[in-house]
């Protein structure tokens, strides 16, 4: 606007009049100056005209400071009522509604939203973690925790990006120049960079089995939960008990999250923790060496499968990759020290917070801050 104002020094605000969102007396090319130094639509700087100008703008500015300047805002009308007596009227408010925070969880679409998510997230984590916080003790970080990471199965040859002591090799190099079925090369000599829109597409779409990939990412909850299940199961062997007493002794619980891959299939990211069962945060009471709740871990997610009905009326078994990671946490610094992408995520200051990766965001787990609670710690696992 202060361009516009060096363009056009007469201009003077009081003469232009608002009248609900539109503006009387605003000179057409004065609106255009406004769109041009704004980079905005003219409809669009005549709203931002019209709000500034607007004699409930400072009411409106502090509601949508309230709710974080949300970028899409629900917009409620409704009226409240306590013993009878009406204590708010969403008419009263500017523009006649209340706004809420969207609560959407994904940058692109509302950076305030995404970023409380983020840092909810943090404490959530850091919570279950190391304790000190929302009721947990500091105790809870001495109690045996894993880092998993549980993939999806190929189906497929995808292109990607493959290193080898970290130098970039090439996708999928050429040994026998075999042509697929449907004449296609099975071969990609290209060193791709990570901005490549190919990277996770197959070489060959007729080859690539997406009616399972599809099935794969549809049944991954439930895949999930039955691994979590399992996880019982190979515990108390590992433990030299049985499911039935260890259930009595050891609650598991997680933080997960679902992550998409360049090929659009998810895999989850896990923080598992041990606790006693019964109320406050005491530790296992079994000895449980890092090593064996690690392999505990792995036997779990690689017994666990899945029979599902396929389009063409077949079954199919569902399983997760073979590339299940596990890396027991000691301290939460191990977490932020670890390779993998939930490492990187839980931020450690407000600056790095606001970088936190976009593809950390959750593809499935529920949508609002509030529901993702009731997955994550301190909550115990079910089943
Ligand atoms: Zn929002
Ligand atoms: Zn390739
Ligand atoms: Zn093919």
């Amino acid at each position: 606007m202060t361009s516009s104002r060096r363009h056009h020094p007469n201009l003077t605000v009081a003469n232009v009049q608002v009248t609900g969102r539109s503006l009387v007396g605003l000179d057409p090319v004065v609106l255009d100056d406004l769109a041009e130094a704004l980079q905005v639509p003219a409809p669009v700087a005549a709203e931002m005209f019209a709000r500034l100008a607007g004699s409930d703008y400072r009411r409106w500015e502090a509601q949508a400071a309230r709710c974080g300047f949300c970028a899409r805002p629900v917009r409620l009308k409704g009226r409240v009522f306590r013993d009878g007596v009406e204590v708010f009227n969403s008419a009263d408010q500017p523009d006649r509604v209340l706004l809420k925070r969207c609560d959407n969880r994904r940058q692109s679409a509302c950076p305030s939203c995404s970023f409380q998510y983020a840092g909810d997230m943090w404490h959530l984590l850091y919570a279950g973690l190391a304790g000190g916080h929302k009721g947990v003790p500091d105790t809870i970080a001495a109690h045996p925790m894993v880092f998993v990471t549980l993939t999806a199965p190929s189906f497929g040859p995808v292109h990607s990006i493959r290193e080898r002591n970290e130098r970039a090799q090439r996708c999928r190099p050429r040994r026998e120049g075999r042509l697929c079925v449907h004449g296609r090369p099975t071969w990609c000599m290209a060193t791709h960079n990570p901005s490549e829109p190919r990277l996770g597409s197959p070489l060959c779409a007729d080859c690539y089995d997406y009616p399972a990939a599809v099935l794969f990412n549809w049944w991954a909850p439930e895949l999930w939960r039955r691994f979590t299940i399992d996880l019982y199961r190979t515990l108390a062997a590992a433990a030299g008990t049985t499911e039935a007493d260890l259930r009595e002794m050891v609650r598991i619980s997680y933080a997960k999250v679902a992550e998409p891959q360049h090929r659009g299939l998810i895999h989850f990211h896990a923080i598992i923790r041990l606790d006693a069962t019964g109320d406050g945060w005491q530790p296992p009471p079994i000895d449980l060496p890092d090593e064996t709740f690690a392999d505990a871990v792995k036997q779990a997610a690689r017994r666990t499968d899945l029979d599902a009905d396929s389009h063409n009326g077949q079954r199919l078994r569902l399983r997760f990759g073979f590339q299940t990671d596990v890396q027991p946490i000691r301290r939460p610094g191990d977490l932020t020290r670890a390779s993998s992408p939930l490492g990187r995520w839980p931020p450690t200051s407000p600056s790095t917070r606001a970088r936190a990766p976009k593809t950390s965001v959750p593809a499935t787990v529920p949508s609002t801050p509030t529901a993702l609670k009731t997955v994550a710690f301190p909550i115990t696992l079910s089943g």
